[in-house]
């Protein structure tokens, strides 16, 4: 698909996506930690692919949606261009049929529901779809698995890979309960560390991924060993109402 590129506005999000990435390094550097080992993944929800497309040519590869229908839409207008996609948003069992193979790494499994229907969709697609557990860090969210019931789920969902299709457990993410306090989000990440720690020696396997840190805390996020972050207002710019 043909695009028109304002070149005003493929200028401004290759300067924020520089301006992210230097950030990033600094904070990988005060850290001492690699910045190879941290992904950016840029969240285009709500933004057109035309800015996706912009971004890609600026050298920008992971992208990632909330929204199954408008991220459906998004992979169609990019098709056969050099993008990832994640997806991150809630996910309803029913939507998991549209989901199972169609994105690297789903951020967002929560329940044990959930994570068979994706294994099954995944099965019958003959691919083996990556996944993360959401864990629910605060009362005041609806979204993630609650701290006791993580090592269950974490058990089945490792127990839905057979024969190289279902799922593959990368390990886990969250989203902060406040925004903008990345002091206070950084409890959250130093805890969701603890738990993949945990989890990692007493499933016995390896959870490279911590899927934590958006615009507001990404710096934070990094200091305490995420591996992947998730931004979007501060390469996008704000989000425009959905459509
Ligand atoms: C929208 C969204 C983001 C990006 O948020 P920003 O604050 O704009 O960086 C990250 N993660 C999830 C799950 C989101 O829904």
């Amino acid at each position: 698909m043909a695009f028109i590129i304002n070149p005003a506005r493929a200028q401004k999000l290759a300067a924020n996506l520089a301006a992210v990435r230097s950030r990033m390094a600094k904070a990988c550097a005060r850290a001492g930690r690699d910045p190879e080992s941290v992904r950016l993944v840029a969240v285009s929800k709500f933004h057109p692919a035309s800015d996706v497309l912009a971004l890609a040519n600026a050298g920008q590869r992971e992208f990632a949606e909330s929204y199954v229908q408008e991220a459906l839409l998004k992979q169609d207008e990019l098709m056969g261009e050099d993008v990832l996609w994640h997806f991150v948003g809630g996910l309803q069992t029913k939507k998991a049929k549209a989901v199972a193979g169609r994105f690297v790494l789903v951020h967002s499994v929560d329940s044990e529901k959930l994570a068979v229907e994706l294994a099954r969709r995944a099965a019958d697609q003959g691919v083996l779809q990556s996944v993360l557990i959401e864990v629910n860090m605060g009362e005041e969210q609806k979204a993630g698995v609650d701290e006791a019931e993580l090592p269950g789920l974490a058990e089945l969902v490792m127990s839905l890979r057979e024969d190289g299709v279902g799922l593959d457990l990368q390990g886990l993410m969250c989203l902060p309960p406040m925004f903008d306090a990345p002091e206070e989000a950084r409890l959250y990440f130093t805890r969701l560390r603890e738990l993949r720690d945990e989890l990692s020696a007493s499933l016995g396997v390896a959870l490279p991924h911590l899927s934590m840190g958006m615009t507001g805390d990404f710096e934070a996020a990094i200091e305490e060993g995420a591996t992947i972050i998730r931004v979007g207002t501060s390469i996008f710019g704000p989000r425009p109402q959905k459509r």
